[in-house]
């Protein structure tokens, strides 16, 4: 099946529908947000009905993304659940989005994403790997839907695009993210000030839990892979949560010799005691990180990717030296 033959599918989808539901993945990044504000914008436009639902638990939202206007988002189902097409944006798997009501028989799903592994769990997915991001998808969608992009809706779909595409370097970074950034830009995004909310307002804690996990960077297989760990203690002192170790993993990426980037941090919710986080990033095609990451119950994209294990620490970094050597 053709990529335009799902675009439309999923443009019909949308037109049909009067009431709809959208929500993203758990954990929600700059993507996940700027997808879901910016369907919801577009659906506005076509005077539907359109609510946004995020769990309560990921509340309040990563300081980067609380300057978003989200305050419409419902963190409890809705009544009228059944009269609803629910959207998701931006989640390969609907384990992902770990809340029961969403997986109530007879729901319809709408699957809008761009990852490589997407399990394809809607009645109808719109999935493309080429596309930079889901917002891109999103972007398509108001074109083929005759929809005009607005300021605000520029501005959401911005904070998607420049988020995904690590500010325009990563390899998904093809000449239609520019040309997307362009329109947007032309449409009233204003990319100083996405830069100053998402990237230049961070609290101070990050730098501290920042310098915590650089203190304690190590290498293994002669700098293949660059490592390092985060403690519940070194959230706690610094006056972390959990969204603030974003982006940690990217400084250990840019050392030279590094194939593979890993940061693990330990969770912080009581009931995942016991329980770490592990970012992966690649720095080339060499190694499919997301490769490793299904392996170990996670997944995402070709050069970032993640899992959750109970794994301890040495056992872990011991994996994932295996799980590189061998793709190496
Ligand atoms: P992170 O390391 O959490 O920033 O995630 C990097 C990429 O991996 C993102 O694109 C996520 O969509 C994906 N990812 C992270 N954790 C998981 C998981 N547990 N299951 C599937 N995909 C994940
Ligand atoms: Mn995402
Ligand atoms: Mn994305």
């Amino acid at each position: 099946m053709s990529v335009i033959t799902e675009l439309d599918q999923v443009a019909d989808e949308l037109r049909d529908a009067d009431k709809l539901l959208l929500t993203t993945h758990e954990n929600p990044d700059g993507d996940a947000l700027g997808s879901l504000l910016g369907m919801h914008l577009l659906l506005s436009q076509l005077e539907k009905d359109p609510a946004m639902f995020l769990a309560a638990d990921e509340f309040p939202l990563p300081h980067e993304y609380r300057y978003l206007p989200l305050d419409g988002v419902m963190n409890e189902p809705p009544n009228d659940l059944e009269e609803r097409l629910v959207v998701f944006l931006d989640c390969g798997n609907i384990d992902r989005m770990p809340v029961a009501f969403l997986r109530t028989d007879g729901i319809r799903i709408v699957n809008v994403d761009h990852h490589h592994d997407n399990t394809r769990f809607g009645e109808v997915n719109l999935v493309d790997p080429s596309a930079s991001c889901t917002a891109e998808l999103v972007w398509r969608l108001a074109h083929e839907l005759g929809v005009a992009i607005t300021e605000p809706m520029a501005e959401a779909l911005y904070v998607g695009l420049v988020t995904d595409t690590g500010r325009f370097m990563y390899r998904n970074t093809g000449s239609d993210a520019h040309r997307m950034a362009a329109e947007l830009i032309e449409a009233g995004a204003s990319p100083q000030k996405v830069n100053r909310q998402v990237f230049e307002s961070l609290p101070f804690c990050r730098l501290k839990l920042l310098a915590r996990a650089l203190a304690r960077v190590h290498r293994l297989d002669a700098g293949a892979i660059t490592a390092t760990h985060l403690t519940r203690e070194d959230f706690v002192d610094t006056g972390s949560d959990e969204h603030d170790s974003e982006g940690i993993v990217d400084h250990l990426r840019s050392v030279e010799g590094t194939v593979v980037a890993v940061l693990v941090r330990e969770l912080l919710a009581e009931e995942r005691a016991g329980l770490r986080k592990v970012s992966l990033r690649s720095v080339d095609d060499t190694v499919d990180v997301s490769r490793i990451a299904r392996g170990l119950g996670g997944g995402g994209h070709l050069q970032a990717a993640g899992f959750t294990t109970v794994l301890p620490l040495p056992e872990l970094l011991e994996r994932l030296r295996v799980e590189v050597g061998e793709q190496l």
